[in-house]
Parts: structure tokens; sequence; C-alpha cells
């Protein structure tokens, strides 16, 4: 799942984009509120984590824009404010979800999982369709109750599809959801982790639309 991080402090920022990475996150970091605004409006993400306090456009400002805009990405703002009304303002602002600094990694992607889940309209953590089940969580696939193991990326395209089961992802959502802007995207790539996931789960699992994109089938 592509997130975006907007933090202006460059320790915690290093800090949550590793941490984020490590726990399965591929997390794209800006600095300023402006620069996050017109990445929203350019580039998907499952969510967003939002400090407040932010050069430019601040945090609270940002959301504003989201919302009055109608964009219902997720957002979890994490502020070392910790009064209760910028906690309310915060809320009321179209925030998500709190979580005041120090922080702690594994609450924060615990956090995420959970708004990315309500986002989708899933009450379970296990997404599961046809014969697969999904734990995003330990991210592990089972196939009729067995484990599959899979590379990072492939893991990540089958989520990204099993989420989205039924409906059609193009190969740009796919790209975007695999990479940061930090990685080049390897030509073909997407068509030979698709590959891969055919063979490994079920030769059916995942329908080809010719210039259209993918579809992982409800019913495989
Ligand atoms: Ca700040």
């Amino acid at each position: 799942m592509r997130i975006l991080l907007v933090e202006d402090d460059e320790l915690l920022g290093d800090g949550l984009q590793a941490g984020l990475r490590h726990c399965g996150f591929q997390a794209d970091w800006l600095r300023d509120g402006e620069s996050a605004r017109t990445a929203l409006q350019t580039e998907d993400y499952a969510a967003v984590v939002l400090d407040l306090g932010l050069p430019r456009l601040d945090g609270l400002g940002l959301l504003r824009v989201l919302r009055g805009g109608g964009n219902n990405i997720p957002v979890l703002v994490l502020t070392a404010r910790d009064a209760t009304s910028d906690k309310v303002i915060g809320l009321d602002s179209g925030a998500d979800d709190y979580l005041v600094k120090p922080i702690d990694l594994d609450e924060v992607a615990a956090r995420l999982r959970a708004l990315i889940r309500r986002a989708g309209g899933q009450v379970t953590p296990m997404v599961t369709v046809g014969r697969l089940e999904l734990d995003p969580a330990g991210r592990r696939v089972y196939l009729d109750g067995d484990r599959v193991d899979l590379p990072a990326k492939e893991y990540a395209i089958l989520e990204l599809l099993m989420r989205n089961a039924g409906k059609v992802i193009s190969r740009g959502q796919l790209e975007s959801a695999l990479y940061g802007w930090d990685e080049g995207v390897e030509s073909n790539a997407v068509e030979v982790y698709i590959h891969h996931l055919r063979r490994k789960l079920t030769p059916n699992c995942i329908r080809t639309l010719r210039g259209v994109g993918y579809l992982f089938e409800k019913s495989s």
C-alpha cells in the first residue's frame, strides 16, 4: 500500500519513512503541506500520515482543503500537540485518527491498516476472495488454507487486486502501488509479477483486460 507521509522534521520523517517501509508500506515523504496538496491531486495513495505543524500550508489547512474538495482519503494525524482542544480541532477538520508524539511505529502501522480497511468497507482484518485469503497485518497469503510465500512486490500487487476484487485496476495503479518516486519502474515488471502470481495461486485468479488493466476474479 502506498502512503504519503507529510512531516517537516528531518529526523522523525526519515525514521518514519524507513519504519513504514519496514512494515510493508511504500511511503513517499514530503516536508510541507503545499507539496502534499499537489501530490494528492496527481498520485494514488491509500492513506496520509500528516504532521500538523508544517511550513507553507499547515496540516489543518491541508485537511480542510482535502475535505472541502470532497477527498475522503484516510488521514492519520501525528502531532506533538497533546491538548484536548487540538485533538478535537484535528478530528473536526477531517482527520480519521490521531496519534500524539512520541509515536510507536507498530501502532502507526496498525492504525493505518485499520483506516485503510475501514475505507475499503471491510469489517474483518482478513481479506477473503474465493479460495484465497489475505492477512494484511502479517502480510501472509493462504490458498485453500495453505500458506503461500510471496515476495514483497508480488504481495503488494495481490493485495491491491484482492482489495478491489471485481474491479479493473490499471497497470499504472499497480505500478504506483509498487514504487515510490525514488525508485524506477522496470518495464513489464507488473506483467512478470502477475505471471508469477497466476503460477503460484490459481491460473485464472487474475484476468488481463488488454489495454485496460487487470481484474481479480471474485469467484477465483
Ligand atoms: Ca512539524
